[in-house]
């Protein structure tokens, strides 16, 4: 019977793996930070995760929050959010100065998330700016593009038709048919909307599209998200993913 269920378990697709703001657990880390991207591709995760905003002087920089120091991000010239360093005393990166440092590890994937501007003509200049970034460097096979703006992923659509976009939501606001009408490769919803709605995720896949979700953190949640089939598990415990059996940057290796 052992035997059997291993055999079984075995047949259960697995997700891949995506480092939530890179592996910033790891030693001398932090969130959205050079030294989370090299933990990620050390650790041999699928993908590390990653958010920019484009500055009020056109600078494309990682940082999570919609706000620094009371006033909106998109409102602060480079030097101002540079005044400050990430909690490890990493320098804000640059996106350039990432993507560069992403070169050095060939069989990670890159998943990007454009934030989502309240300013929506610097939104699309933030996203077509980024294409060009990510062309330039080489890197448009391995990334793929996430934002909680449905005018972002609409873009990103059309000016990289190739790549993966994915809407994220918290709230699962858009049903699988019209994330295939507008052309996404699938939806990043949070994990609970998974939960709460488990038929998602297979109309999600009657349509060819794929299913990511955020941020699932403990292992009871992974194995759910395992045994309902998501094609990617977005975690803040990459290890952990990876250990039950989550699928890695190397094929012919899934864990560790
Ligand atoms: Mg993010």
């Amino acid at each position: 019977m052992v035997g059997l269920f291993v055999v079984a378990a075995s047949l259960v697709a697995q997700p891949k793996v995506i480092a939530h703001r890179g592996y910033w657990r790891a030693e001398g880390a932090a969130q959205n930070s050079i030294s989370s991207l090299r933990a990620a591709g050390e650790l041999g995760c699928w993908g590390s995760e990653f958010d920019v905003w484009l500055t009020a002087d056109d600078h494309l920089i990682l940082y999570h929050d919609n706000e620094f120091e009371g006033r909106k991000v998109e409102e602060l010239t480079l030097e101002e959010m540079r005044r400050h360093h990430l909690e490890n005393g990493e320098e804000l990166p640059l996106l350039e100065e990432f993507l560069l440092v992403a070169l050095e590890y060939p069989d990670l994937h890159l998943v990007f998330e454009l934030k989502a501007h309240n300013n929506k003509e610097r939104e699309r200049k933030a996203v077509r700016a980024a294409v060009a970034m990510v062309e330039e460097l080489g890197l448009a096979k391995r990334t793929d593009y996430i934002s909680f703006s449905k005018d972002a992923c609409v873009e990103f659509a059309n000016t990289a038709p190739y790549a993966k976009v994915f809407f994220l939501s918290i709230t699962g606001s858009l049903s699988a048919k019209e994330i295939g009408e507008a052309n996404f490769a699938g939806a990043d919803y949070f994990h609970l909307i998974y939960r709460l709605f488990p038929r998602m995720i297979k109309r999600l896949h009657e349509r060819g599209l794929e299913a990511n979700v955020w941020t699932v953190n403990r292992e009871r949640d992974m194995r759910w998200m395992v045994e309902h089939s998501v094609d990617y598990l977005t975690t803040d415990h990459p290890e952990v993913a990876l250990s039950l059996g989550g699928v890695g940057s190397s094929s012919s290796c899934c864990c560790h």
